[in-house]
C-alpha cells in the first residue's frame, strides 16, 4: 500500500497509465539560428499554445460550462504576459540560448519564485506556470501531450497540470495519482469539482507503480493498493457502489431546507474563491455565499485587477444566487497570502503584520477603493453584503465606513446605481474583536466568525504548523468561550452571526455552535450536503443546557466528552 494525500474523494479501480513528460535534460541549449529566428519560434509557439487552449476552452465550455472552461482562459492570459517573450529575448541575444532553453529558463525562474513563497496556495501556483511551459515546450520540441488513453486508466504522473485535469475524459480516466502536490493545487480543486478521485504527493513511491498494474485508489483516505488480490477488489467494488449510492442519495436533498431534528432552520452557505467553487456551490444547493475570498482575484497575475474586472466577477456571483445573498469579503491579502506586485514589506511575523484591512486602509487604499466601488456596483444586481477581515479595533470599522461613504459618493456623482443600504459586517477572527464584540456589534450589520484565524490567535499557534495541531484545534474550551461571547453580543445587538471558518463543517462542533444560537454556517461546497444530512439528526431542544455545560468544561477531554454525552443522548 502507498500512502499520499487524499485530495479528491472517491474510489477507483483500474490500470496504471504513466503520463510521460517532456524531458528538460534533452533540451538543445545553444541556438543554431539567428536571434530573430529563435525569437520568432517562441512567439509562434506561444500563439499556437494560446490557440490550442482556445480549442480546449471551447470544447469544455460546450460540454461542461463556463466555470470549468475558465482555467483555460486564465492560462491564455498568463501566456500573453509579454515578460515571457522579453526575458527570453534577452537570453537569446546575450547568452546565445536556443528558443527552447531560453523559454525554459524564464519559466523555471517564475516557478521558483512561486515555489519559494511560504504560502501553500502560492507554491501550488507554480504548477500553473509549469502547465503553460509544458505546452509551449512540447510545441517547440514537436511533442504532443498524452492526455486520454483508450482503456479505463488511472493516470500516474509526476504532476498533473490544471489544464490536463480539466481536459481528462472521465469515460477513460478514472483517477489520478501524483508524485508531488497537495490539497491546494489548482488541479486538485478541479479534480474535486469534476469528482475525479485523486491521491497526490506519494513521493518516491511513484517508482513502485508500473504501466498496466491493476490498482485501487481511495481518494478519501489517500491510499493506493498495487495489484491487490481479487477479494480486496471485490471489497472495494462494494464500497464504490455504496459511495455512489450515498452520493446519489445526498443529491436528493439539494433543494431541501436544512433543519435540525426538532425543526429548527439552519442556513447553509458556501465559501468560494473562484468559478469552479461557484459551480460546486450551485450544484450542491448553497443558500448563497457566506464567504467570497476575493484576495484570490489578486493572485496569478502581475498587476491588480481593474475595477471593471472585479465588478464583472462579483456581479456573476451575485446574479447566480437571485434568492440569497453573497457576502463579499474585502481583500484578505498578506499573512499566508502575499501578493508580489503590491510590494508588501518582508516581515518577521506576517500573520501578525500589515495584512488584510490594515493594508487596505493604508498602502493599498486605491485598490481597496476600487474594490468597494466594484462591490457596490454589483449590489445593484442582487443582494450582496460587504465583510471586512482581520478587524481588531473600532477605529478600523470607522475608517472602513469613511472609505465606503467615499466610494458611494463617487458612484452617486457618476449616476451609477448601487444598493445604498448594503450591509457591512466584520469577521471575528482576532481575540480583540471577540472580546469587544458587545461594542462592535452596534457598529456593524453582522458578524461572521472566522474560526481558522480565531483559533490561531487565541491559542497563539500558527495554523500552518502541523506540529502545533495539539493546540490549534476546534475543541479548546477557550475557543468555545470566545465564540459564545461573540454570539451573545450579536444576539443582544440583534445582528446576524454566522461561522465561516472550518469549524462550521466539523460534525463534532456543530452541536456546540448551535448551542450558542448560531444558525448560519458557511463552508466549502463539497461539505454542504453531508452537513445538511448530519444536522437533521441533531436535536437542539436542550441547547441552553448544552451551552452552559460546555462553558464549564476545563479541558479538551471534558469538552469532547460533554458534546459526546449530549449527542449520544439524542
Ligand atoms: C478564517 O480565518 O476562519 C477564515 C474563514 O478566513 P481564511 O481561512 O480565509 O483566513
Ligand atoms: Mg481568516
Amino acid at each position: 500500500m502507498i500512502k499520499g494525500i487524499g485530495v479528491s474523494g472517491g474510489i477507483a479501480i483500474g490500470s496504471v497509465k504513466i503520463l510521460k513528460e517532456f524531458d528538460s535534460g534533452t533540451l538543445p541549449k545553444i541556438r543554431l539560428a539567428e536571434p530573430a529566428v529563435e525569437l520568432t519560434r517562441i512567439k509562434n509557439a506561444v500563439v499556437t499554445a494560446v490557440n490550442e487552449l482556445e480549442e480546449i476552452r471551447l470544447k469544455v465550455l460546450a460540454e461542461r460550462g463556463a466555470e470549468d472552461a475558465a482555467i483555460f482562459e486564465a492560462h491564455q492570459l498568463m501566456l500573453k504576459d509579454p515578460s515571457f517573450i522579453k526575458k527570453s529575448e534577452k537570453l537569446i541575444n546575450e547568452q546565445h540560448a536556443s528558443a527552447e532553453f531560453a523559454f525554459f529558463l524564464v519559466s523555471e525562474a517564475q516557478v521558483k519564485k512561486f515555489e519559494n513563497m511560504e504560502d501553500a496556495y502560492f507554491k501550488e501556483r507554480a504548477a500553473d506556470i509549469k502547465d503553460i511551459t509544458k505546452r509551449v515546450m512540447n510545441i517547440l520540441m514537436g511533442k504532443t501531450q498524452t492526455i486520454n488513453s483508450q482503456g479505463k486508466s488511472i493516470i500516474v504522473a509526476s504532476e498533473v497540470t490544471p489544464s490536463q485535469m480539466a481536459a481528462f475524459d472521465t469515460k477513460f480516466i478514472l483517477a489520478v495519482i501524483t508524485e508531488f502536490g497537495g490539497e491546494t493545487a489548482h488541479s486538485a480543486m478541479i479534480a474535486r469539482s469534476r469528482e475525479i478521485p485523486a491521491v497526490y504527493g506519494i513521493g518516491k513511491n511513484i517508482q513502485k507503480l508500473q504501466e498496466n498494474d491493476t490498482i485501487i485508489v481511495d481518494g478519501k483516505k489517500g491510499i493506493v493498493l498495487i495489484n491487490p488480490p481479487e477479494a480486496t477488489i471485490t471489497e472495494y467494488k462494494k464500497m464504490q457502489e455504496h459511495e455512489d449510492q450515498e452520493k446519489k442519495e445526498l443529491l436528493k436533498i439539494v433543494g431541501v431546507k436544512a433543519k435540525t431534528k426538532n425543526g429548527k432552520n439552519i442556513d447553509l452557505m458556501a465559501n468560494m474563491a473562484n468559478d469552479i467553487d461557484l459551480a460546486a456551490a450551485i450544484k450542491f444547493g448553497a443558500e448563497g455565499i457566506g464567504l467570497l475570498r476575493t484576495e484570490f482575484l489578486l493572485m496569478d497575475r502581475t498587476e491588480a485587477p481593474t475595477e471593471e474586472e472585479q465588478f464583472l466577477f462579483y456581479k456573476n456571483v451575485v446574479t447566480s444566487f437571485p434568492n440569497h445573498s453573497t457576502t463579499i469579503r474585502t481583500f484578505d491579502m498578506g499573512g499566508d497570502k502575499p501578493v508580489p506586485y503590491l510590494n508588501m514589506p518582508k516581515e518577521e511575523n506576517p500573520f501578525l503584520g500589515v495584512r488584510a484591512i490594515r493594508l487596505c486602509l493604508k498602502e493599498c487604499n486605491v485598490l481597496f477603493q476600487s474594490q468597494l466601488r466594484a462591490i457596490l456596483r454589483a449590489s445593484a444586481f442582487g443582494k450582496c453584503k460587504i465583510m471586512i477581515p482581520m478587524i481588531t479595533t473600532l477605529e478600523e470599522i470607522m475608517a472602513v465606513k469613511e472609505n465606503l461613504e467615499r466610494a458611494k459618493a463617487e458612484l452617486k456623482k457618476s449616476g451609477t446605481p448601487f444598493d445604498n443600504k448594503i450591509q457591512l459586517g466584520i469577521m471575528i477572527e482576532t481575540p480583540a474583536a471577540a472580546i469587544m464584540a458587545d461594542v462592535l456589534a452596534y457598529t456593524v450589520d453582522f458578524f461572521s466568525i472566522g474560526t481558522n484565524d480565531l483559533i490561531q490567535y487565541v491559542m497563539a499557534a500558527d495554523r500552518q504548523n502541523a506540529s502545533l495541531n495539539e493546540l490549534s484545534h476546534f475543541y479548546n474550551p477557550s475557543v468555545f468561550r470566545m465564540i459564545s461571547l461573540v454570539s451573545n453580543a450579536a444576539k443582544y445587538a440583534s445582528i446576524e452571526v454566522s461561522v465561516c471558518g472550518s469549524m462550521a463543517r466539523d460534525k463534532v462542533s456543530i452541536l456546540a455552535l448551535l448551542s450558542c444560537g448560531i444558525e448560519k454556517l458557511s463552508m466549502g461546497p463539497s461539505h454542504l450536503l453531508p452537513i445538511k444530512k448530519f444536522i437533521a439528526k441533531i436535536d437542539t431542544t436542550n441547547c441552553e443546557k448544552v451551552h452552559s455545560e460546555l462553558l464549564l468544561t476545563k479541558t479538551k477531554e471534558e469538552y469532547l466528552s460533554c458534546l459526546n454525552r449530549w449527542e449520544q443522548g439524542q
